[in-house]
């Protein structure tokens, strides 16, 4: 009997704690795919006092200060609760004071192709015509990587590309440095300029999968918009851990700004995918206000 009891006690205490962690588990592998083995998200730079920042715009819009006394009483609390009442309002325009830049790597060029199809941010992104491209690195989808039939033909493509493009770089550059050469360049500087002449058409035969770094600057408003549509489980998989990531590392910094955001669900209450919805409100809430809370 006691027996029986104790075992009822400890269940009612782990079971829970159990049921969480298969949950947890399950968002991250089977739609979150938190975890790219290569991917690193670095927050490189912010502006200073994020939410100090956002608030003293804001209380310029409400009071009558001047600008030498609006910092004036702004403390901690009620800067947390102005940004909450900024956010439930929607007035978003003073977010835009604020922004941070990210370097992202080890992501493919279809995710960074993704990523700066938004439009409201600044980009600096690794060249295929400066950087020789010979032995890329490339990024393995974990469905692919999963499949070893699948795994076995994606790497033999990728060292067919390889080759492929090292044989027409090289005839490329021998060209050009011809070229040079008849045009009056010395040989070292024919080299090196025949090199990159070469890297600008021998890009064309990589694969989408090809590695890429970029660094990416973008104001709070527009990653709200970023995180509305890449944290959403309709998202792609890389550029939904990318923009996971880059709201964890956002929430360490600025708590209460990104209090709010994630994909539409989260940060507007409902989905705006129609028929397309992934269905999983409640695990997406709760994924998303364990990571705020975490
Ligand atoms: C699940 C998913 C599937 C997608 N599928 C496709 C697809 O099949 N094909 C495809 O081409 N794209 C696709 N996209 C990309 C998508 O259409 C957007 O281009 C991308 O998400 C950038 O969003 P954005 O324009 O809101 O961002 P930004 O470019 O950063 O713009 C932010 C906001 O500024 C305003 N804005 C910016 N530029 C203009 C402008 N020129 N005129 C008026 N307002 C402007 C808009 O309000 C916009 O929402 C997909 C995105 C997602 C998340």
């Amino acid at each position: 009997m006691t027996d029986t009891l104790t075992l009822y006690k400890v269940s009612a205490i782990f079971l829970p704690v159990f049921l969480d962690f298969i949950v947890e588990k399950w968002y991250n592998s089977c739609i979150c795919f938190n975890e790219g083995d290569s991917l690193n998200v670095k927050l490189l730079a912010y502006t200073p006092e994020p939410e100090k920042t956002v608030a003293t715009a804001a209380k310029l819009c409400y009071s009558s200060s001047g600008i030498s006394d609006l910092r004036d009483g702004l403390t901690d609390e009620k800067t947390a609760s102005f940004i909450d009442m900024l956010v439930s309002i929607g007035h978003e325009s003073v977010m835009e004071h604020v922004s941070f830049t990210f370097g992202i790597e080890g992501i493919s060029r279809a995710c960074s192709h993704q990523l700066v199809r938004h439009r409201i941010a600044s980009y600096s992104q690794k060249s295929q015509r400066y950087v020789n491209e010979n032995g890329f690195e490339f990024i393995t989808p974990p469905e692919i990587e999963a499949l070893p039939e699948a795994k076995a033909e994606f790497d033999k493509l990728m060292e067919e590309i390889t080759a492929g493009y090292d044989r027409i770089a090289d005839i490329l550059t021998e060209s050009h440095k011809a070229k040079l050469a008849a045009a009056g360049e010395d040989e070292k500087s024919a080299a090196s300029k025949a090199r990159k002449l070469a890297n600008e058409d021998a890009r064309f035969v990589l694969p989408n999968a090809c590695e890429t770094k970029i660094v990416v600057t973008m104001n709070v408003r527009s990653l709200f918009n970023f995180f509305r549509h890449r944290c959403c489980n309709r998202a792609q998989w890389e550029i939904r851990a990318v923009a996971n990531e880059m709201l964890r590392q956002c929430l360490e910094v600025a708590p209460n700004i990104f209090a709010h955001a994630g994909p539409s669900c989260v940060a507007e209450g409902k989905c705006p995918e129609g028929k397309m919805t992934c269905g999983r409100f409640n695990e997406v809430r709760e994924h998303f206000a364990k990571l705020k809370n975490s």
